[in-house]
């Protein structure tokens, strides 16, 4: 059996007290939501945080409300995000992919801002401690070398997110606070590709709420691939949001790729093929053949690569058919 290591747990009841605990504790610290993610890898000591500062007594972080579009607190459960009945009407592509993350038990626990924090991924890595010292760690954690490209600088670890997508397809911003303020950047701007600087947040910002834009004449989806329906994480996920004129005619496309990178993917290329012209069977598998150059997925992963690399193409026409009725 994996066993936690040893930890303080603090439960702040304010925003404020959470971010002032966090600047006591320092580096020693981290936030923790509902824990599906961070509870597993400190198992696998891939953290070992001395404190963890809870987020779930966070009344703040719990509402929905309206705002331009709607703002979402970060802390709302995935249960909660697929099932809100605002969300699920005016969204239904975060409600579709919240309620495809994992299972029931750990949509009952884990957050939406959690899931847009989630660490990458990789074979190599999410692995047991003794695992990953038997092949003499790897650069993400401990080691020097990346097992999945030798030569690589970087670590290639991939981005698993189901929300991170569609969060970004629909121009969604997110709201950070901080001991040294607050901003908000869009969802795009939170993302690196890089396998350990993956976010564009400090450790010590909450991401407190999600704002979505009003979307009016937009149509969403979101799909996802994975081995397993009931659990696993995606290996392809696909978001699609397109603004339709009354005559047919798309105005506007965001095509992102989720599990293919360290960060979400936009397909610019594959979205411009739409603008501008009426979907049609050939249109969509143009912009599908366009998504398919823009992925570059690698070995490191479930299923082969080949075929995880095909089913973008799959996918894209998948999901832009459903969008446009045909
Ligand atoms: C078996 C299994 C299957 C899974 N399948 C999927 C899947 O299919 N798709 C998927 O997307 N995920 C999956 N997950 C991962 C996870 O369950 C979800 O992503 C979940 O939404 C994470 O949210 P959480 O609140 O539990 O995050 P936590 O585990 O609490 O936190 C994750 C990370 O984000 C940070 N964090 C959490 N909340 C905030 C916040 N508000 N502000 C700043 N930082 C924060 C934490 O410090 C930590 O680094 C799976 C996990 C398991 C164990
Ligand atoms: S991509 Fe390379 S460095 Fe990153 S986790 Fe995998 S093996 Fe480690």
């Amino acid at each position: 059996m994996l066993r936690l290591p040893p930890f303080e747990y603090l439960a702040p009841k304010t925003l404020a007290d959470a971010v002032s605990m966090m600047s006591d504790h320092g580096p020693q610290a981290m936030y923790v939501s509902g824990g599906t993610d961070l509870y597993p890898n400190m198992k696998r000591r891939q953290f070992e945080p001395k404190a963890l500062i809870g987020l779930r007594g966070l009344g703040e972080m719990h509402a929905v409300s309206n705002g331009g579009g709607l703002v979402i607190g970060g802390g709302l459960t995935l249960s909660q995000v697929s099932t809100h009945p605002r969300i699920a009407e005016r969204y239904p592509a975060l409600a579709r992919a919240a309620g495809l993350v994992s299972s029931p038990p750990l949509r009952n626990m884990g957050s939406i801002g959690g899931n847009l924090c989630i660490d990458t991924r990789c074979t190599y890595y999410n692995q047991t401690y003794h695992w990953r010292k038997s092949l003499g760690f790897c650069l993400k954690k401990d080691g020097d070398t990346c097992w999945v490209a030798l030569s690589s600088p970087r670590c290639l670890a991939v981005s698993s997110s189901d929300c991170a997508p569609v969060a970004i397809a629909l121009g969604a911003q997110v709201r950070l606070v901080g001991p040294r303020g607050e901003r908000t950047i869009p969802a795009e701007a939170l993302y690196h590709d890089d396998g350990m600087q993956y976010l564009d947040k400090a450790p010590d910002e909450i991401l407190v709420s999600i704002h979505l834009p009003a979307l009016e004449g937009w149509r969403m989806t979101y799909l996802k691939l994975r081995r397993r329906g009931s659990i696993d994480f995606p290996i392809l996920g696909v978001a699609v949001a397109l603004r339709l004129e009354g005559d047919g005619a798309c105005s506007d496309a965001r095509i992102v790729l989720g599990a293919v990178a360290s960060r979400p993917v936009l397909a610019h290329a594959a979205a411009k093929m739409l603008v501008g012209n009426r979907l049609t069977p050939e249109l969509i598998r143009a912009a599908a053949e366009a998504a398919y150059k823009s992925a570059k997925p690698l070995d490191n992963t479930d299923m082969a690569l080949g075929y995880r690399k095909r089913m973008v193409k799959v996918y894209v026409t998948r999901a832009l058919s459903e969008v446009a009725n045909l």
